[in-house]
């Protein structure tokens, strides 16, 4: 029976390039997600988008003298073409900047408040006597108390990494003008998330199936008491309140960025041209929301989203939130203020796709941070990629093309069937193996199942390990010149299992994978062939091979590493 699963993915502010820090903590493991459960024929939708608004945006937009649209636009835009590049198959990545976003947030905002499950207070903000303005986190600086660094902001100091709140700042100043702030109170709307405590934990506790750390961190807060929070800001970039009187304030962006989850899901709906469309996936039995993010939004996702639907009602909650943790860079935190970190667009201007896709895989940051570094780069593609799965592809269809006339050998005494017997041992052996890997990875509670990435992709990585191993103990190369039929078969099982590696690898190596499935001869896009372990026909023609990967000179990992920590890009 198929399911249906639905994929949300974090959404990132449009304020700068992509980074490998939120390739590896979200985007990638949701698209290998996605392919898994594509390629299974089951339904899918993953959508995510630009989050527009919030003060990041807006302090971009001054330091580099432009309207806040501008920035959102390019980086929009930027975005798009990094997911093209990178083979990240979002089905939908909008903006939160659409009027359909709009409509939806204040749907929720106004449901919530008649259910008494957002009101009204006054809370004490810093103001800015000389620029006439309330400065929201971003806009006040001052010295943190905690590290006593100077140029800690109002909502957390870069430095140690604490969240803050204005009032504590020593000494604190307005970031444009230098001066010192005044407490005054502001009317604003909060959401009540003491209403939600009891349920959320009832539903925390049963989501055994949660990673450890994901689970342990959210039961830690919960069980440490929740408050209720201010869901608005006195600023004047973001999605205005649907109430009067509020005109000069908008809503806070971590409330409205979460709601983009279901409208996506409606923009889509629309797209498709059935707007009921998204009730399919947010609602009933039998659809599993995902919800991949990296684990400074953790609470976001198991605490506070699922307290605006279950106040809102009707909606399904969360199934798992996969979180990872960070990558590291070079064996440093990363940091893009001060520029530790490698850029996703001039990464993909100057390599292929599927090495980094590979690399952020097998060291994906699932269960503890991970490092990216260069040398690590460099060398797995050339011993891994290249040299195990690159090579073993190369050389078999190579010899194939070139000994058997451009076609697939038959297997002998095959007769008309497609069915491979009999086989000696080695070759059941091998059968067996990599049937049982395939099952491993893909089978309903397998390891993509339960978002084992790495894991995965090394179970798929020892099959091909093995399969060279074969070839050489076969040696077909040699063989063939006294028995031409032994060559032929083993080279017919290599082939085989060849094909079984194009899709264990496809979630993760999904261009690579395409091209394999076009040197065996198949026509169209792999994973409408769906998960079935398709025997290359013998008299099949192939295409000519070229290798799938490229060689890369591994002293230019120096290079690399020194232009981290600088502005260049
Ligand atoms: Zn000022
Ligand atoms: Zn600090």
């Amino acid at each position: 029976m198929n399911e249906r699963i639905f994929i949300a993915v974090a959404w990132p502010y449009a304020d700068g390039p992509l980074h490998l820090g939120h390739i590896a903590g979200a985007y990638l493991p949701a698209d290998i997600f996605a392919r898994y459960h594509r390629i299974k024929g089951n339904e899918v939708l993953m959508v995510s988008g630009s989050d527009q608004h919030g003060t990041p945006i807006t302090i971009k937009a001054e330091q580099e003298g432009k309207q806040p649209s501008e920035i959102v636009t390019q980086y929009h835009q930027q975005f798009l073409e990094s997911w093209q590049k990178l083979g990240i198959s979002f089905d939908l990545f909008t903006t939160t900047g659409t009027a359909n976003h709009a409509e939806v947030a204040h749907d929720i905002f106004l449901t919530l408040l008649d259910r008494g499950y957002i009101y009204k207070s006054t809370m004490s903000q810093p103001f800015c006597p000389q620029c006439q303005r309330f400065l929201p986190d971003r806009y006040i600086e001052g010295t943190c108390p905690y590290c006593h660094s100077s140029g800690a902001r109002g909502d957390q100091c870069d430095e140690c990494g604490k969240p803050l709140n204005a009032a504590e700042l020593i000494d604190p100043h307005c970031r444009q003008c230098g001066t010192t702030p005044q407490f005054k109170d502001s009317e604003h709307f909060f959401l009540k998330l003491t209403a939600f405590e009891d349920r959320l934990l009832d539903w925390v506790k049963q989501q055994t199936h949660w990673r450890q750390n994901v689970l342990n961190f959210t039961m830690r807060y919960l069980e440490g008491g929740l408050k209720d929070r201010a869901i608005t800001r006195d600023i004047d970039w973001g999605i205005p309140l649907p109430v009067e009187g509020f005109e000069t304030k908008r809503i806070y962006v971590w409330f409205e960025a979460v709601i983009g989850y279901l409208s996506a899901t409606k923009e889509w709906a629309k797209s498709t041209g059935d707007d009921k469309k998204w009730h399919s996936f947010w609602q009933g039995d039998d659809v599993k929301s995902y919800y991949f993010i990296g684990k400074d939004n953790i609470l976001f996702h198991t605490l506070i989203w699922p307290a605006m639907l279950m106040g809102y009602g009707d909606l399904n909650l969360p199934y798992d939130v996969p979180a990872n943790e960070f990558l590291t860079i070079e064996g440093r935190k990363l940091s893009t203020s001060r520029h530790w970190a490698v850029w996703l667009p001039d990464y993909l201007s100057r390599y292929d796709p599927d090495p980094l896709r590979y690399l952020l895989s097998i060291n994906m940051p699932e269960t503890g941070d991970t490092d990216f570094s260069w040398r690590e780069f460099f060398r797995r593609n050339n011993d891994e990629l290249v040299a195990t799965y690159g090579n073993l592809v190369n050389r078999v269809l190579t010899f194939v093309y070139r000994n058997f006339d451009g076609c697939v050998p038959t297997y002998e005494d095959m007769g008309a069937s497609d069915k491979v017997l009999p086989l000696d041992d080695r070759d059941v052996d091998l059968d067996n193996k990599s049937l049982a890997a395939l099952n491993t990875i893909y089978a309903d509670g397998g390891l993509l199942y339960q978002c084992h990435f790495k894991q995965a992709l090394k179970m798929a990585m020892t099959v091909a390990h093995e399969t060279n191993r074969y070839l050489d103990e076969k040696e077909p190369w040699k063989v063939i010149k006294e028995d031409r039929q032994a060559a032929a078969n083993s080279l017919y099982v290599a082939l085989g299992i060849i094909s079984r590696l194009k899709t264990m690898l496809y979630p993760f190596l999904p261009f690579s994978s395409q091209k394999l499935h076009e040197y065996l001869g198949c026509e169209g896009r792999i994973e409408h062939y769906g998960l079935q372990t398709v025997w290359p026909t013998p008299g099949q023609k192939l295409l000519p091979p070229q290798p799938l990967f490229a060689k890369l000179d591994e002293g230019l990992a120096e290079e690399e590493t020194s232009q981290l920590g600088h502005a260049h890009y």
